[in-house]
């Protein structure tokens, strides 16, 4: 409770006056488009999603990346790209969404590009298998200003965990727990 109290704090907190007024566009002209049937679109993103790599180590069943069946190729996010991307929208958006399909820390410039956006207020979030979350790992992600982490543990034993983190160690993942929040 207290948690959700301070991520929702630390989410208003990055809302300037250009991003407030920008939010406040995109909502007026949704509102105009329902109701009067006619499209309008005011405003630039609030919130985007980006995906820093098609690429994963597990195999998990339901999963494109898992079942290496993307039509589209497997690689690692142009930093240059994200950056220009950021850079252009930084002044009015507010909410990045740093996965996908894939597993973000396998990009190897992962964090380097969460500071990026975190440097310009823009709330950064991600969700990991947690295997590659090591303690200087553990660190980095803390200082590079990431504000959500959601970590997929799907089962209380290796043989539940596994049925689904085709590939997965449960004890890897219970270890991050201790290294981020204790
Ligand atoms: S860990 Fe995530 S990205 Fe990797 S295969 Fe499983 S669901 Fe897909």
């Amino acid at each position: 409770m207290i948690g959700n109290f301070n991520d929702t704090w630390n989410l208003i907190g990055k809302m300037t006056p250009a991003r407030i007024a920008n939010a406040s566009k995109v909502f007026s002209s949704y509102h105009y488009s329902r109701f009067t049937g006619k499209a309008a679109h005011g405003g630039m993103p609030i919130s985007i999603a980006i995906e820093p790599t098609t690429s994963c180590n597990l195999r998990c069943p339901e999963c494109p990346s898992g079942l290496r069946s993307f039509t589209r190729p497997t690689g690692m996010l142009q930093a240059d790209l994200f950056k220009k991307t950021i850079d252009e929208l930084a002044n009015t958006l507010a909410y990045l969404t740093f996965y996908f399909q894939g597993e973000p820390y396998l990009h190897p410039k992962f964090l380097d590009l969460v500071q990026y956006a975190s440097s310009r207020k823009i709330y950064t979030a991600t969700s990991t298998n947690a295997h590659y979350l090591s303690e200087q790992m553990a660190r980095r992600t803390i200082e590079s200003g990431l504000d959500r982490i959601i970590i997929s543990i799907d089962g209380t034993s290796q043989e539940t965990y596994e049925a689904y983190r085709v590939g997965g160690k449960l004890d890897k993942v219970l270890k991050v727990r201790v290294l981020l929040f204790d």
